[in-house]
């Protein structure tokens, strides 16, 4: 007894352009199987590769959707229709009329695009329609806004206040070594103008806040998830999740990925996997632990993909899959991540529903603001010029707590590394009968060096201003900085 199946516009080049295709089958499982048996390019864009429904294709019988039935074992007899119902989140895959057309110079520039069925004219036009937002012009915003502004997203909007530093070179392709010391905004909005001169490049010059997040948000269809910090990664998925915008969400420390998609309607949010921020001080930055300069290379570039499969519907997004790429092993997992629906923020009883303060609930007080700032009170600071008195006196031990690569470039002889990290476990090899003075690069891990020995009841100890940077400006100018 055959089942009538009624195939959606994007599908029917696979079916011949037949709008209903007669199949049998006693259930929607055997119905799809013979449907694809029939017309075997449609396999693809049913089935993934385990030969599972694709999770963004729903199937109805009749009115009714079969998640809600016995899935593809529901039974279907005669009379029944099955529909195929593929989600696409930026608008009919036919086409948007309302979208811009393309003018002359862009055809040529996207002629690569336009020739791909899954792109086109039609795909092209709704890339130029859409609004993509990029947190932070650093590591992962520099290669995810090149790829965007090159694929033709016609508005893409960069938030940022940093100035461009020398050490953002090894991995912040935006940049050129003339930039550094320029606003980061500006020099980014530069060199994309100069890749793309048809996009709008909306210039966020400002940190992002509870109080801006929402209206500035609001304006886009995408955001994408380029933080360094927990506070905004927070405030960037509540925001999303409050306006129901798509947050693709990467990160990286050392040789090691996550990119996801989150926050979109029915989907988890960064909340469902981490519903707690870990406490302060535990997970490094880079700034910290190093990255590898080629790892937000590869991870904001499958961002903008993600960015782009959304915004033409094309494909299997990275919803309710966490994506985890080891560059020392060269391996890609994807782990299943669902909604929770305890979820403070996205669950079925949310007790976020208003931006809060993004370091409170992370635990940045004021203190540990003030220590992760560099700042200890002026009396417990030494000098470098002090302190190389007092070495060479003989009479203060020196601490170094950077890590031991860095020690491998340059170090201050006769000082003593334990790094940050181990400093807890190895106090009894601090001195207590002498000063003691801290350093580490810049002034900033030893100043919480100084302030957690402090509260172990270490008293004779100081904080060296401006760390080893600062030593060999004034007293070894020909030692390398870093
Ligand atoms: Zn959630």
């Amino acid at each position: 007894m055959a089942t009538t199946v009624f195939i959606p516009t994007p599908l029917r080049p696979f079916t011949d352009q037949q709008a209903t295709v007669q199949v049998a089958g006693s259930n929607v499982g055997e119905v799809l199987q013979n449907l694809v048996a029939v017309h075997p390019e449609l396999k693809n864009h049913l089935y993934n590769a385990e030969n599972k429904l694709r999770s963004f294709v729903n199937v109805y019988v009749n009115d009714e959707d079969i998640r809600y039935l016995k899935k593809e074992q529901t039974a279907v007899g005669a009379g029944d229709t099955v529909s195929i119902v593929p989600s696409v989140a930026g608008g009919s895959p036919s086409g948007d009329p309302a979208a811009p057309e393309l003018n002359n110079d862009e055809v040529r520039r996207y002629s690569r695009h336009l020739i791909m069925p899954e792109v086109g004219v039609a795909g092209q036009r709704k890339l130029k329609q859409a609004r993509v937002l990029c947190i932070g012009a650093g590591g992962l915003g520099s290669p995810a806004s090149l790829y965007l502004a090159a694929a033709g997203v016609g508005t893409l909007g960069l938030i940022d206040f940093d100035a461009v530093d020398f050490s953002n070179l090894q991995r912040q392709v935006l940049f050129s070594t003339a930039d550094v010391g320029r606003s980061k905004i500006k020099a980014a909005a530069e060199r994309l103008r100069g890749l793309n001169p048809n996009l709008r490049i909306i210039e966020h010059e400002t940190a992002l806040t509870s109080a801006n997040a929402l209206d500035i948000f609001r304006d886009y269809d995408v955001i994408l998830d380029g933080t360094d910090n927990f506070p905004t990664r927070y405030l960037t998925n509540d925001a999303c999740v409050l306006l129901g915008k798509p947050n693709v969400y990467g990160s990286i420390f050392r040789f090691d990925g996550q990119v996801s998609i989150f926050a979109t309607k029915g989907g988890p949010c960064y909340r469902c996997l981490y519903p707690e921020p870990p406490p302060p001080g535990l997970v490094p930055s880079c700034a910290e632990g190093g990255v590898l300069g080629v790892l937000p290379g590869v991870v904001g570039t499958i961002q903008a993909t993600e960015a782009i499969k959304l915004i033409l519907g094309a494909g299997d997004p990275l919803i309710g899959r966490l994506l985890l790429f080891d560059a020392l092993d060269m391996t890609f997992r994807t782990l299943k991540l669902q909604r929770d629906p305890d979820c403070p923020v996205c669950g079925d009883h949310p007790t976020v529903t208003k931006l809060i303060d993004y370091e409170q609930f992370c635990g940045i007080t004021p203190q540990v603001k003030a220590a992760d700032a560099g700042a200890v009170s002026p009396d417990l600071e030494i000098s470098v010029t002090d302190l190389k008195q007092r070495l060479d006196a003989g009479d203060i031990w020196l601490l170094d707590v950077r890590e031991p690569r860095e020690a491998e470039i340059t170090k201050i002889e006769g000082s003593t590394l334990i790094p940050l990290g181990e400093l807890p476990k190895r106090l009894d090899e601090i001195p207590t009968d002498r000063d003691v003075a801290v350093h580490c690069k810049s002034g900033v891990r030893s100043a919480k060096a100084v302030n957690l020995l402090r509260e172990k009841g270490f008293t004779r100890v100081r904080n060296v201003r401006g760390g080893i940077l600062e030593w060999n400006a004034r007293l070894d100018p020909d030692q390398p900085t870093y």
